[in-house]
């Protein structure tokens, strides 16, 4: 038996392994596993290259709770390590790794970002164990097993053991602050967690199943009632993870349905099916696998649940995925899995890594060449999957000018009547109808076809198309629209009076002399809070309504820029709530408010109210307000 000390420059290295990334003491079972795959994965090498002739199809690893003894095993059937090997990879290149990590990152443990995801190793074992036990035989048949035994001071021990089989078995004396793992429930939370796609079998517990060799009788009585015999249950080995998962096979191997499976394998709660999917695959510059779902966006869906998940060679790291992913596709959902994103880094480190940089920008590229391949295939099917995927879109055209290029050819533009255009389609529809007296091409919209009701019907009634635009962003990606287009302007339906929104040449003539629309100018305002109304003359058909209201389009969408943020309005507080009050002055009604010898009050509140209600703006005491009114006006 020796014994021996670990070559420490840091005397404290092991006190500190168990305060560091105090909140992930969990990873301790990633990494013994992961290192029990790769011993496995380096055996099934050497096989594959004739350098060893045993048997590895059958390799698994095993992970075993001692409750009693208080001991959880990992156990694999790997390439094992030799005495001198031990000495090499445990004592001196694991130590110096963790000592290394430890190093570099004593100062960043508040970063929240990636770092202590990856990078302990072997000796992250003694964050819960207060003593690591190694029982090991190499592959190489003249190498004695070894035994090793470390309880987190700097010395070990180590001796020969009568280990027969190849392989490693990691024994951790779990201490007693960290008993909660040798619970078998948080042990397979951990293994559901982090392993359930690793390449090789993990055998967790045993489980009861149906035995494949006993099928029930079903026997029928004298009175033709049938009964079937109970089904014979076996108990087998249970293992926990499914070894090659959909990511890593060809995209031509796999259909429509496998994907949908492996949505459903990754998301077990989650019942509504994804609208569609992309396989990511490439090998150069970087190393990247993955398949990414398109699911239903809903608008109380949440984001922190069900989100992308990043694996490293089927291990996984995280569901954080920012900087990895554009922001604008954190809301998809699925796996990505590259061995070429570093990990031990802060996210800021990891922002201003070239290949990840490279990462994203192809994630970006795919996703655009998927959508806009979807769209040359199958536009009716693309339209109406519109709605469920217009907000990432819209979302990605504002923040990647690479996407909005791409974009450009397959984003839509529906109107209230569900038809759907493309930018330019769109163009070339209204380009007769609604140029104004200037140039400029003025794409008209609503975002509530129920609010705007009157305002539609008003603009289709002269011929003119109405989009429905409803989501969130869309004042900035309209903003954007004009500022990168040539002579376009977009006006929300009730921003101003139909011929105010799309000026023509033409004039409408007023029935009411200057005289006559001064004085009813200063009897609508005398009446009208001027607070809030901005009273605006104007000539308009006589069957259009007498009073409308309108709010401009400039300080509407300030205003809901600055409520879903960004847009440069930063520094501005509170827009004050303003509208204009349209007066038609060619109404028949203005002939009466002018002539009315009683109760010109009240048709100008009546008139007002009907404006607001047609609106959506009457409440409260003003709706009680117009109630009575109403009814008094009836009444005489
Ligand atoms: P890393 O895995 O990053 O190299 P570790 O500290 O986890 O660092 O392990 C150090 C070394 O110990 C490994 O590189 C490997 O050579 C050896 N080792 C650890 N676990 C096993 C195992 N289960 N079987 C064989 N060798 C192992």
């Amino acid at each position: 038996m020796a014994k021996g000390k670990i070559n420490v420059h840091v005397e404290n290295i092991f006190p500190l392994i168990k305060r560091f990334l105090y909140s992930d003491h969990e990873i301790f079972l990633r990494e013994l596993i992961s290192n029990a795959t790769d011993a496995t994965l380096k055996l099934k090498h050497l096989a594959s290259i004739g350098e060893y002739k045993g048997d590895v199809d059958s390799a698994r690893l095993e992970v075993k709770i001692d409750k009693e003894g208080k001991k959880l095993h990992i156990i694999d059937q790997g390439i094992g390590m030799s005495r001198d090997e031990v000495k090499k990879y445990i004592n001196d290149i694991a130590f110096s790794g963790a000592e290394e990590f430890l190093e570099k990152f004593k100062d960043e443990k508040n970063d929240a970002g990636i770092i202590g995801h990856f990078g302990l190793g072997f000796y992250s074992a003694f964050m819960v164990a207060s003593q690591v036990e190694i029982l090991t035989k190499s592959y190489r048949e003249d190498e004695e097993a070894a035994h090793w035994i470390c309880d987190g001071s700097p010395e070990y021990t180590l001796k020969k053991a009568d280990k027969k089989d190849r392989g490693t078995e990691i024994i951790l004396h779990i201490d007693d602050d960290s008993t909660e793992f040798l619970e078998e429930q948080r042990i397979n939370e951990l293994l559901m967690k982090y392993n359930k796609f690793m390449p090789i079998p993990i055998k967790f517990g045993t489980e009861e199943v149906a035995d494949p060799d006993h099928k029930p009788k079903t026997i029928k009585d004298k009175d033709g009632k049938e009964t079937t015999e109970p089904q014979k249950m076996i108990t087998v080995d249970r293992i926990i993870n499914n070894t090659d998962p959909a990511w890593t096979k060809q995209p031509t191997d796999l259909k429509d349905e496998d994907y949908k499976a492996f949505y459903r394998e990754l998301y077990p709660m989650q019942f509504e099916e994804p609208l569609f999917h992309i396989h990511l695959n490439v090998d150069y510059p970087f190393n990247l696998t993955g398949i990414l779902y398109f699911p239903k966006l809903t608008t109380n869906m949440d984001v922190q649940k069900d989100r992308i998940q990043l694996y490293q060679n089927q291990v996984f790291v995280t569901d954080n995925v920012e900087g990895i992913v554009p922001d604008f596709l954190q809301m998809l959902r699925g796996v990505i899995d590259s061995p070429d994103i570093p990990l031990n880094v802060s996210r800021s480190y990891l922002q201003a890594d070239g290949a990840v940089k490279k990462i994203s920008s192809y994630i970006t590229k795919k996703v655009a060449d998927k959508l806009s391949s979807l769209f040359k295939k199958d536009r009716e099917e693309f339209e109406k999957k519109w709605n469920d995927i217009k907000i990432v879109i819209e979302y990605g055209m504002l923040s990647e000018p690479k996407f909005f290029e791409k974009a450009e050819k397959f984003a839509l533009y529906p109107t209230v009547n569900d038809e759907y255009f493309t930018f330019e389609e769109l163009k070339d529809k209204i380009k007769a109808a609604q140029t104004d007296k200037d140039g400029n091409l003025v794409v008209l919209y609503a975002n509530d076809k129920d609010e705007q009701h009157s305002f539609i019907e008003e603009a289709e009634s002269k011929g003119y198309q109405v989009l429905l635009l409803d989501s969130p962003i869309v004042s900035h990606l309209i903003q954007k629209l004009e500022t990168e287009g040539d002579k376009v302007k977009f006006a929300r339906v009730d921003a101003d009076s139909m011929d105010k929104l799309i000026q023509k040449d033409e004039d409408q003539i007023s029935k009411l002399s200057e005289e006559e629309q001064e004085k009813l100018k200063g009897y609508i305002e005398s009446v009208v809070p001027k607070e809030k109304y901005t009273v605006q003359m104007e000539a308009m058909d006589s069957s259009s309504n007498p009073f409308i209201i309108t709010q401009p389009e400039f300080m509407r969408r300030m205003k809901e820029m600055q409520q879903t943020g960004g847009g440069g309005m930063m520094g501005m507080s509170n827009f004050p709530e303003m509208y204009n009050l349209v007066v038609n002055t060619n109404s028949d009604l203005m002939q009466k408010i002018l002539k009315a010898k009683t109760k010109r009050g009240e048709y100008i509140n009546q008139a007002l109210d009907l404006a607001r209600l047609s609106q959506n703006l009457l409440q409260g005491k003003e709706m009680t307000n117009f109630i009575k009114r109403s009814y008094e006006l009836m009444n005489n």
